[in-house]
């Protein structure tokens, strides 16, 4: 069965290692130079877009930010999945949260942005401080502004104004006051959805961000109350968008309480650590639903953490001697902040998962690897 993944970075090429031993053939299209590559190699192929979604036995995406073109002539081959609504509302924070208004799955209360007297509004209806966020672009906290006072009311709005200033008639910028939530913590759920709505979940990640951007999982660590909040979110959303996938759902955890932070159509950073610690991982799992066939065990096998490898010119190979860990290399050229691999850590328990993550955070420094060795002693 041939898939053609629409984005050809480390998703796609998780995917195609994952959707090789079930005997499906990926090819990426590369939205950049929008070339028909080898998801591995990078290798061009000698044809078109047009010709790899005629090829395609089904069609999928590694991340939201696509083309409206390409959206449209992946759709109107019936091969598309999860389908151009799930995508663009991933990519647009306006359709996610009127998608959560419309299912009552809570989130941070939030005021939708284009014009100056909004951001006003957002300042007296919602009180500071206020994460500003651009709708339609953006990821690892890119398109971002901190509003902590009145005097940063000027100063943000003349960056914001000119975002909205960028925009089109086919593509029209808006922008997104929420609430600063204050969170305990964050965590994710991800799970798959096949063709006749038939559901796996994960267990629940909990993630830690450094200046915007993941570096830490750890997953085994949930209690069933909140593990059930945060399905019930994911099946609420999964039905409405009719979606065929893996979905991934970001939550701040206030309290026992989760709020939805945003929702990706896709497989998912903080679900990288399933390709150890579950019978079958999310790349698995999403290439079984998009090609039409049963959705693997998602159960947790063992206690995982994962930890991002970022702006690093290799993963350093010593780490490999501390016990069952593995090496998930992208290929990439390295530049500072990058997501260049990531590493996977299992155990038997919480308590030797932290044994092991402190035997990592002796040769990963701690400014390039930040929270190794304090999850480690709140494992231990
Ligand atoms: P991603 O790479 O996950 O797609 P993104 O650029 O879409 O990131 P968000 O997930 O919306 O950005 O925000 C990045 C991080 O900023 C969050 O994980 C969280 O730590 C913080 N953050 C975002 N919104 C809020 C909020 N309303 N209150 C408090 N913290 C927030
Ligand atoms: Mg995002
Ligand atoms: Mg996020």
């Amino acid at each position: 069965m041939n898939i053609l993944i629409l984005g050809a970075g480390q998703l796609a090429r998780m995917m195609s290692l994952a959707g090789a031993p079930l005997n499906l053939n990926v090819v990426a299209y590369d939205v950049g130079t929008e070339n028909i590559v080898h998801p591995l190699t990078g290798e061009v192929y000698n044809t078109s877009l047009q010709q790899a979604v005629e090829d395609a036995d089904a069609i999928t995406a590694e991340f939201e930010h696509i083309a409206d073109d390409v959206l449209t002539l992946c759709c109107q081959s019936g091969k598309f999945y999860p389908g151009k609504a799930a995508i663009k509302t991933g990519g647009d924070r306006a359709l996610e949260k009127a998608l959560l208004d419309k299912t009552h799955v809570q989130c941070a209360p939030y005021q939708l942005i284009t014009e100056k007297s909004h951001l006003v509004d957002a300042v007296a209806r919602l009180g500071k401080p206020l994460v500003i966020k651009t709708c339609q672009a953006g990821y690892d906290g890119k398109g971002q502004w901190r509003l902590k006072s009145d005097d940063d009311i000027a100063k943000v709005w003349s960056e914001m104004a000119e975002f909205i200033a960028s925009g089109t008639a086919d593509s029209p910028r808006s922008i997104i006051a929420e609430k600063m939530i204050p969170f305990d913590r964050e965590v994710s759920i991800i799970g798959a959805r096949d063709k006749h709505g038939n559901t796996v979940i994960y267990p629940l990640t909990e993630n830690q961000h450094t200046n915007g951007v993941l570096t830490l999982s750890v997953a085994g660590k949930e209690k069933s109350a909140i593990q059930q909040q945060a399905e019930s979110a994911f099946n609420k959303l999964a039905q409405e968008l009719d979606y065929v996938g893996v979905l991934a759902i970001e939550f701040f955890d206030v309290q026992g309480t989760l709020l939805v932070n945003e929702i990706a159509p896709r497989v998912h950073n903080s679900g990288h650590w399933t390709q150890q610690g579950t019978h079958c991982s999310q790349f698995e799992n999403h290439m079984r639903a998009v090609a039409g066939l049963p959705l693997g065990n998602t159960d947790l096998l063992r206690p995982t953490a994962m930890i991002n490898v970022l702006g690093q010119a290799a993963i350093p190979s010593q780490v490999l001697a501390t016990r069952d860990v593995t090496s998930h290399w992208y290929g990439k050229t390295a530049k500072p902040g990058r997501k260049m691999g990531h590493i996977n850590v299992s155990a038997n328990t919480l308590h030797s998962l932290g044994e092991r993550l402190a035997e990592l955070a002796e040769t990963l420094p701690e400014q390039d690897y930040p929270g190794v060795a304090q999850t480690s002693t709140a494992l231990i």
